[in-house]
């Protein structure tokens, strides 16, 4: 049995399919994530135009079958093409993890409305900055607020053992927060204060008043560092397009 639903959503992946098919993913704002067979899209005359691209965010028509995990779309608009952050190199190249973590750490179909609104804020205020140590700050705190998302938030206020308030600066990554001095011992994995201080900033603030923390190459690398090994842990997958700062 097939019903037709509608939705907004954004195209996270496109794969070639058949002879002139597509196979699109996207993330999309009532079923989370779908996949989708675009009929006849690679043929010049295709109804569908530019609307399935990359990023570009969009309402769909699609038919879901019961049983399938693939569905055929019949229709899709343009809500927004996101036409400058893929013309811009650097807005490009930090806004690839984006959707590169939406397709790796999401289950399918699972709608997260939180998720969805902090990635198209995301995208939106990538497209609209012009300095690479912002769009830095933005893909950070998109990982770390993501993480919370997806049921995986690490914690940086209490240590994860005894629940006391710490400052100290052992990190368990299987443990998912830090550690104070008695029960952090050996820990090997340590944070600076700077990128610990920086951490509850970026966990805390919205996404419009991170843009003007300064974070240091040393900080970003070790913040990076961090996010990449605990999404590993807790995911089983690794994010490869992540910049090195
Ligand atoms: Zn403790």
């Amino acid at each position: 049995m097939a019903n037709i639903q509608k939705t907004e959503a954004i195209v996270i992946k496109t794969q070639r399919f058949r002879e002139t098919s597509r196979i699109i993913t996207l993330f999309s704002e009532k079923f989370g994530k779908i996949k989708v067979v675009a009929k006849g899209i690679r043929s010049p005359k295709s109804r569908f135009g530019s609307s399935l691209e990359l990023f570009t965010n969009c309402n769909i028509i699609f038919y879901k079958r019961e049983g399938k995990d693939l569905y055929i779309i019949s229709e899709s608009n343009v809500i927004h093409p996101f036409t400058k952050l893929k013309n811009n190199l650097e807005s490009f190249t930090y806004a690839i993890p984006v959707l590169e973590f939406l397709n790796l750490a999401k289950p399918k179909e699972s709608r997260n409305p939180d998720l969805y609104k902090l990635t198209l804020e995301t995208l939106e205020l990538v497209e609209k900055t012009a300095s690479k140590n912002k769009f830095q700050i933005f893909l950070l705190t998109y990982l770390l607020k993501g993480l919370r998302y997806i049921g995986y938030e690490p914690e940086f206020k209490k240590c994860i053992k005894c629940k006391c308030e710490t400052d100290n600066l052992a990190f368990s990554i299987g443990g998912g927060g830090i550690l104070c001095a008695s029960c952090g011992v050996g820990e090997t994995f340590c944070l600076s204060r700077g990128s610990l201080t920086i951490l509850r900033k970026l966990k805390k603030l919205g996404l419009n008043r991170v843009r003007n923390l300064l974070v240091s190459k040393e900080q970003g690398r070790e913040i990076t560092e961090l996010l990449k090994r605990f999404f590993i842990y807790h995911t089983g997958k690794e994010m490869k397009t992540i910049p090195e700062p």
